[in-house]
């Protein structure tokens, strides 16, 4: 679709790989071009699975818009096509290569951006297609599960595994009590499904809209970040103090986890063994919560509504069972099955009034907010591990040096007189190069914040997806991260350690941060696991 005419040349050149030249003059937008890209259209066309009324990218299918731009009203050629069986083996992602229009996006995404190479172009001509090591599936590759290549996808050929009717017969059924619970990023994304500006914070809608749908009751993940930020920051300190190992690095990004397990399993023992933010509020929910609202924790069902087609993964690893061998979370949905089930009930979003989160688990802080954006939980840990190791309240809460776009940050604080080394890095190809240098010697930190989509949770593989021409045009990362910043500012609590239901929680039932029931519940291990790559 990228062809044009190149005045002197003869045929057309593809823009994509033509290299401009001085003095050269282009043509887009000729009668012979339009006329060149209704044929590569057409052949297409040929050769795709058509099942638009049914595919999750109806309506939002670069392919469809460009054959409704073209006025193509029929399919022109016919004949044979490719039938390539449908890859859902691994717990977040379905590939359906029927639908590919082999644009190559996914395998430059994987391999530039997140530094992967988990898929490839394999075959020639009409056999050419997208696949892994061997044709296996996702799931048995090098694949991390970010969801980028989904984000990046044109068409229906790669989305996420859909769960959406697993939790509408959960919550059908009288007998169990189905908590759901929402990411800080879920809420500055899922407006823009309903046609709200990009970065909208439409939280009050959200929960109006889950408590329509029926959940026994609404909570924010959030709360589970000021878990983590407590578990973290003082594993962090524990580290400093007993001349622990350094540097430590975060891991509520599953992604990240799977990338250190198949890549850099020498480094397990730097990751801190805190478990995500949904999955500590699973384990809390199912434990103090169900004991002190006398429900039995067996029939409670915990939604977890992500911006993350990793966390899919996530629940289905060992070691995420805090009570009596129940999952902390048992299904995670993204920020687009949500929508799709919004859509579904008829509830007319936009039209919704705000709702408040219920209580008392509906208690969360600023710090909580912000770790939906590179940079946030690094901040958060900062404020927490800060005030507990001097001792006092910080004079400024907010460490700029860690907020921003950048891949790689780096940046020296002063906590307690102590100089900390921090890195923030998202997106897997600087996470690669960060790590390289660790292991070659060539950086030392003492904490790292690493997030697998590039800008953090907010541009996750569970988002809404932006066309190619609308990431073009707006900043999506600017707008979602003000957003989420805002929240923040707003908050009249800001810092973890001050929430009042962490204190309860702690006072009445974990005991100290850190100590021995928080560990079973909140903390988790690791695994070395096999990589395969091209
Ligand atoms: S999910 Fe991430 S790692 Fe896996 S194929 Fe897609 S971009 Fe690559
Ligand atoms: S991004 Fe989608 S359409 Fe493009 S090659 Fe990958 S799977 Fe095919
Ligand atoms: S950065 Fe966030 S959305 Fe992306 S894989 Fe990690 S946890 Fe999921």
């Amino acid at each position: 679709m990228c062809v044009v005419e190149v005045e002197g040349r003869r045929g057309f050149a593809t823009s994509c790989i033509q290299k401009a030249e001085e003095g050269m003059v282009v043509h887009t937008n000729t009668e012979k071009v339009i006329e060149a890209r209704k044929t590569v259209l057409d052949l297409i066309l040929s050769n795709h699975e058509r099942e638009c009324l049914t595919c999750t990218r109806n309506g939002n299918c670069e392919l469809q818009k460009l054959a409704e731009e073209f006025g193509l009203n029929d399919i022109k050629y016919e004949g044979s096509k490719n039938k390539h069986p449908i890859d859902d083996k691994s717990p977040s992602i379905v590939r359906d290569f029927n639908k590919c229009v082999l644009c190559r996006r996914c395998v430059s995404t994987c391999k530039k951006v997140q530094g992967i190479s988990a898929i490839d172009c394999t075959e020639r001509g009409f056999e050419s297609c997208v696949s892994t090591f061997e044709n296996e599936s996702l799931n048995d590759v090098n694949c991390t599960f970010c969801g980028q290549c989904i984000q990046n996808c044109p068409v229906g050929a790669l989305k996420e595994k859909d769960n959406t009717d697993i939790v509408e017969e959960k919550l059908k059924d009288k007998d169990t009590f189905v908590v759901v619970q929402t990411a800080p990023a879920v809420r500055v994304g899922i407006g823009e499904e309903f046609g709200m500006p990009i970065g909208t914070n439409a939280q009050g809608k959200m929960i109006t809209a889950l408590k329509k749908l029926g959940f026994d009751k609404v909570f924010d993940t959030n709360t589970g970040a000021d878990f983590t930020i407590m578990e973290e920051a003082t594993e962090f300190i524990n580290r400093v103090k007993n001349n622990g190992v350094l540097p430590m690095t975060t891991s509520c990004c599953p992604a990240w986890i799977r990338f250190v397990e198949m890549n850099y399993p020498e480094f397990l023992d730097h990751v801190s063994s805190c478990k995500s933010p949904h999955e500590m509020f699973g384990a809390i929910i199912k434990s103090y919560y169900a004991q002190k609202h006398n429900i039995d924790p067996s029939k409670i069902f915990v939604v977890s509504v992500m911006p993350c087609v990793a966390k899919k993964f996530e629940i289905t690893r060992d070691d995420m069972q805090g009570v009596e061998n129940l999952n902390d979370v048992d299904v995670v949905i993204t920020t687009r099955e949500l929508a799709r089930m919004i859509k579904r009930a008829h509830i007319e979003f936009t039209e919704l009034e705000d709702s408040e989160y219920d209580s008392p688990i509906g208690e969360a802080t600023g710090a909580a907010a912000i770790f939906g954006v590179t940079g946030g939980v690094m901040e958060a840990a900062l404020r927490t591990a800060a005030e507990i190791m001097q001792g006092t309240p910080l004079k400024k809460i907010e460490f700029e040096e860690v907020r921003g776009q950048e891949g790689i940050k780096k940046a020296t604080v002063k906590i307690a007189g102590k100089d900390v080394r921090v890195a923030v890095v998202s997106g897997l190809a600087n996470a690669r190069r960060v790590m390289e240098d660790l292991k070659n010697g060539k950086a030392d930190y003492d904490f790292l914040e690493v997030m697998s989509c590039p800008g953090g949770c907010i541009l996750g593989g569970g988002q809404p997806i932006k066309s190619s021409k609308t990431r073009s045009k707006v900043n999506v990362f600017k707008k979602r991260a003000d957003s989420i910043y805002s929240i923040d500012e707003k908050s009249t609590i800001r810092k973890s350690h001050e929430n009042p239901y962490l204190k309860e929680v702690y006072k009445e039932y974990l005991g100290e941060a850190g100590g021995h029931n928080a560990h079973k519940l909140l903390h988790t291990s690791y695994v070395k696991r096999e990589k395969y790559r091209f």
